[in-house]
């Protein structure tokens, strides 16, 4: 159960679950305790660099975790919407293949991230 998504050497993953018992640690977000019942998410990430491995992880209320997802859902939709003002576009360069020359190969809206 959970999200999952990998990128590059980094993945995470964030599990729903409910509080045996009360909790030592708090909501990362807005620093709520957990008492038994409470519904917590779980997040953890493992990356990997130089074959060694890292991982990191830590709690968010149910509050937090959706408000999170809200905001990717927003960010999503505000994408579609957006309609790349002049001032936010800039040129992105890239190698000409076979030279260390550099020219412009598309125009990048830095607000939503679409090539133009
Ligand atoms: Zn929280
Ligand atoms: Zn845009």
């Amino acid at each position: 159960m959970g999200e999952r998504e990998v990128r590059g050497g980094m993945s995470y993953k964030i599990t729903r679950k409910v509080a045996s018992r009360r909790l030592k640690r708090r909501c990362k977000y807005c620093n709520i305790g957990f008492i038994k019942g409470n519904v917590y998410y779980l997040y953890r990430e493992v990356s990997g660099y130089d074959g060694k491995v890292y991982a990191y992880e830590h709690l968010e209320c149910a509050k937090c975790n959706f408000k999170r997802k809200d905001w990717k859902r927003r960010y999503e939709k505000f994408r579609g919407k957006c309609v790349h003002p002049n001032e936010f576009v800039v040129e992105h360069w890239g190698y000409i293949p076979g030279e260390a020359v550099k020219q412009p190969e598309y125009d990048v809206c830095t607000l939503c991230g679409t090539k133009l």
